[in-house]
């Protein structure tokens, strides 16, 4: 049997950055993931790898504006890019853990077997640990919907873990599921040169993210990505060595014979065995803003409480675990669940933070507005890029409550607005800043003066 001060059950965003912490402080951890690596799904199949195909696509798309030229892109290279960054950044991890006598890893799955204690399962046999604290971050994984045939259908986790099952750009490629992962891999493979079909249930895609957003980022759709809305995917086929994707559309069945179906509808919190014992789960594992379940000296972190699925997010959650079990399991630290940046990567990116539109409507809320329009900024104009930043205001205090951005640079200027957010700062302050020029964040400045 093993003791320890703090087990993690895994060892993602949501729970090694505590670790470390916690490893600094002195506490005795360890750490058990299926992976045995760290990083989690990110790095393994999630915003690290598709990020990786993401800029060389965008890349090579601003390539061919600046010279004019219409050069192939070799999908091969491009993954074996994708995988070289993947092995770098775990290597790099490795070399991280080395440096604690008092911080370790190993691979398994770990199961509860009381509120102290976890069961591990490996290659190796059965392994029981006993913890004082326990950080679940089991994360979260991919859905697939009991469709007929969706065996035949790949994930997402086929494109972009390392040595992917997906290795060529299918002709036609259809996509169940308009949230952000479809979205952005039928970007990246509109820009490949497949003819993308998105499917989606509701009657809008990217549904939950503010539709003024929304309706900006889709004026810019390549011409080869056609989406349907208020649709029901009912079967998937196999036709020769082509798929056949069966969908529903104002009460009749039609169908769409493509290269490769897509599965994207969402993803689900992993919970480990046992936990439902004791632990109040509703589809994910219930948390306070302290991020402790309803056991005290249980944890949970990341994307298994179902919060914002996010790496950044999870990482500030582990921060926030370490120290209030640093403050003897007291609550002195909480996560902020409001203000955090979000990025959907197509190209061009949609991005935002806080209190956009959408929502402020919703809550009913006073805001005032502003925009810039991406056409007049120059830095846009040398890759002949368009879009829109928007600001959103308290209308009594002027203080920022929220922005979307859709274009150049928006992944990088939300969180200069989220940062804003956080610090309180008002349409004045925006407005007397000196962003740099010729810089996309002079949209901020320009956008904030327009209500002086
Ligand atoms: P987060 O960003 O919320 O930390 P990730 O999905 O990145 O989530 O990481 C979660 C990690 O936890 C993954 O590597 C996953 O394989 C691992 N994991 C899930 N369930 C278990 C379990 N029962 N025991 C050990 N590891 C687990």
């Amino acid at each position: 049997m093993i003791e320890v001060d703090v087990l993690t059950i895994g060892a993602g965003g949501g729970a090694y950055p505590g670790a470390f912490r916690l490893a600094r402080a002195g506490f005795n951890v360890l750490m058990v993931d299926k992976k045995g690596v760290m990083s989690g799904n990110c790095l393994a199949e999630g915003c690290v790898p598709s990020k990786a195909i993401r800029e060389q696509i965008h890349t090579y798309l601003r390539f061919k504006v600046f010279n004019n030229v219409d050069v192939e892109m070799d999908y091969k290279r491009i993954l074996s890019k994708k995988d070289e960054v993947q092995n770098i950044r775990y290597k790099l991890h490795e070399e991280e853990l080395k440096a604690f006598k008092n911080l370790k890893l190993i691979k398994g799955v770990a199961r509860f077997k009381d509120e102290h204690t976890v069961v591990v399962e490996s290659d190796k046999g059965e392994e029981v640990v006993k913890a004082k604290y326990i950080i679940i971050a089991s994360g979260a994984d991919v859905f697939v919907p009991p469709i007929k045939g969706k065996e035949y259908a790949i994930t997402s986790t086929d494109i972009y873990k390392l040595n992917p099952n997906l290795t060529y750009v299918p002709k036609e490629f259809a996509i169940v599921g308009g949230g952000y992962i479809g979205l952005e891999t039928a970007f990246y493979f509109a820009n490949l040169g497949s003819n993308v079909y998105i499917f989606e249930k509701l009657d809008r895609v990217l549904a939950g993210i503010d539709r003024y957003a929304t309706q900006t980022l889709l004026k810019y759709l390549p011409k080869n990505i056609k989406i349907f809305t208020s649709v029901e995917v009912q079967e998937i086929a196999l036709k020769d060595k082509k798929k056949v994707l069966y969908y529903k559309q104002d009460d009749a069945v039609k169908s769409v014979e493509v290269d490769e179906v897509l599965m994207a509808v969402g993803r689900r919190p992993v919970i480990p065995e046992g936990a439902d014992k004791f632990l109040h789960i509703n589809k994910a594992i219930e948390i306070n803003n302290a991020c402790q379940t309803n056991i005290p000296h249980i944890y949970a972190s990341g994307d298994v409480n179902g919060k914002i699925p996010l790496f950044h997010t999870a990482i500030r959650q582990s921060l926030v675990c370490a120290h209030n079990i640093m403050a003897n399991n007291t609550p002195v630290d909480y996560a902020d669940f409001e203000n955090v940046p979000f990025t959907v990567f197509t190209i061009p990116a949609m991005a935002f933070v806080g209190i956009t539109k959408e929502k402020a409507e919703n809550l009913n809320m006073d805001i005032v507005e502003t925009s810039f329009d991406l056409k007049e900024d120059s830095r846009a104009e040398m890759y002949a890029e368009e879009g829109e930043l928007r600001l959103f205001f308290d209308a009594k205090s002027l203080k920022l409550v929220g922005a979307y951005i859709v274009g150049t640079d928006a992944e990088q200027l939300v969180s200069h607005l989220g940062l804003a957010i956080k610090l309180g700062a008002t349409a004045r302050d925006l407005a007397e800043y000196q962003d740099q020029h010729p810089m996309t964040q002079e949209c901020i400045s320009k956008a904030a003066r327009k209500l002086f």
